[in-house]
């Protein structure tokens, strides 16, 4: 008998989590004092299994993720049946079904005009992917142009690359000065469904004053997510495509958070009614199952990254278009072709607007708002993730709050007693948070 930990086999609780502490390091954690880390042995539809026996409604989809639940009988059976054809195969000169039939479905899914699909392995990197595909389309115009524009409040990934366009007060820029490329900051668009004047005048003399040098805007449109949960009209992503195209300057949307549903449209480009020339995608993209992302561009992008000194586009991830992931990633757009998750998303809006309402007007609750299967509590400082945390597992829930923000993205599929469930445990948490 092995003296090691075996996927799958059951373990005790404690021991997991002295072995956890004592080699793994989390996200955003510190190795030496780690914050608690919950064993999961499990998970099935919206309920995750922890190792001491408790069941909880998961609140996060797993970052954002798992749109269609744990264990779904359709994606389980993509993969297995991928699994009994091959788990992997190099991208460099071969190609597969699964690859070729993702590329189809994104191509058909997206804006009218995003031709061009390439895969990597996470988020951050079809971001730093993007961002190579649009400098290396000006080299290709005989221009050297590195530096980006982007808008504060945003998030698009870990990598240096993206670190440079995360907000540079809440995206630990501080720590990273000295390494970082220094991009463009417009200010944050305010809410309300109108174009604020004042923030389209400062933006476009903004851009106006760069227009030269910058490759690319880059934002997040309608939802900032990592970066503060925020909404944005429209309106905002419709003003800055034509100011893009007015100055001759390409424009990125990052929907890694946004896309394949979660705001109650299948991608906020399109409810914003906006082709950008660059689309990044991921997350839910694999439904939860597996890492993979994607970098949709343009005819005209294409042309100009090939037509450069190089010729090619240089990025080429080991596991690129990992066919496990594509064949989950098919039958997850199938499921989403359906159109099931419209009325889903609606739901959970539903829900969490009558059930969030209780978190208005308490102590230490700054704002409370929802936009389709997202609803969030924003405090008034920091939020106690530890008090935040336990309230939501004592009512049944996980959720896993950061910086100022307690916030779900329940999987579309929570059915409307659990989005009840999640958004009283929220209220308990902001509840719970208000006495520390
Ligand atoms: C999560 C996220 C990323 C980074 O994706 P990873 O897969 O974590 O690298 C980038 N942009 C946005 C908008 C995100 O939500």
């Amino acid at each position: 008998m092995s003296d090691f930990v075996t996927p799958g086999v059951p373990a005790d609780a404690a021991e997991l989590i002295a072995l956890d502490r004592a080699h793994v390091w989390h996200p955003y954690a510190s190795m030496t004092d780690p914050a608690p880390a919950y064993p999961v042995v499990g998970a099935q539809g919206v309920r995750l299994q922890f190792a001491d026996g408790r069941e909880v409604v998961d609140g996060m989809s797993s970052w954002w993720a798992a749109i269609h639940g744990y264990r779904h009988p359709v994606l389980d059976a993509a993969a297995r049946d991928q699994l009994d054809r091959m788990s992997h195969v190099m991208f460099g000169g071969l190609t597969h079904p699964g690859a070729i039939g993702l590329a189809q479905r994104l191509v058909a899914i997206t804006g009218e005009g995003l031709e061009h699909v390439f895969f990597s392995d996470s988020g951050s990197v079809s971001v730093e992917v993007a961002i190579k595909m649009a400098m290396q389309y000006w080299q290709g115009r005989g221009e050297s142009r590195t530096r980006l524009f982007t808008i504060r409040g945003g998030y698009h990934g870990d990598t240096f690359a993206t670190m440079a366009v995360c907000d540079p007060v809440g995206g630990m820029h501080s720590l990273w000065a000295d390494a970082l490329p220094q991009h463009v900051f417009a200010p944050r668009p305010p809410g309300g469904e109108d174009l604020d004047p004042g923030w389209l005048a400062e933006t476009r003399q903004l851009l106006e004053r760069h227009r030269g040098e910058v490759a690319a805007v880059v934002v997040e449109p309608i939802v900032q997510n990592a970066g503060g949960m925020r909404f944005h009209s429209p309106a905002y992503v419709t003003a800055l495509r034509k100011l893009t195209t007015e100055f001759g300057i390409l424009l990125i949307l990052d929907e890694i958070g946004t896309g394949f549903g979660r705001t109650g449209a299948m991608f906020a480009h399109l409810a914003a009614d906006v082709v950008p020339d660059i689309l990044c995608v991921g997350k839910a993209m694999t439904a939860g199952y597996l890492t993979m992302a994607a970098t949709l561009c343009t005819p005209e992008v294409a042309r100009g990254v090939c037509g450069g000194g190089a010729g090619l586009l240089m990025h080429g991830p080991t596991y690129m278009a990992n066919p496990l992931a594509a064949a989950v990633a098919c039958a997850n757009l199938d499921l989403l072709a359906t159109g099931a998750w419209r009325e889903q998303v609606t739901g959970i809006e539903a829900g969490l607007r009558a059930g969030l309402a209780a978190a208005e007007g308490l102590p230490k609750v700054a704002d409370v708002r929802v936009l389709g299967a997202i609803g969030v509590i924003e405090t008034v400082g920091p939020v106690d993730v530890r008090a935040v945390t336990e309230a939501a597992l004592a009512s049944g829930v996980w959720l896993r709050p950061f910086s100022n923000l307690i916030y779900t993205m329940p999987p579309y599929v929570t059915g409307a007693a659990d989005v009840t469930r999640i958004a009283e445990a929220m209220v308990s948490g902001a509840r719970a948070n208000a006495r520390v």
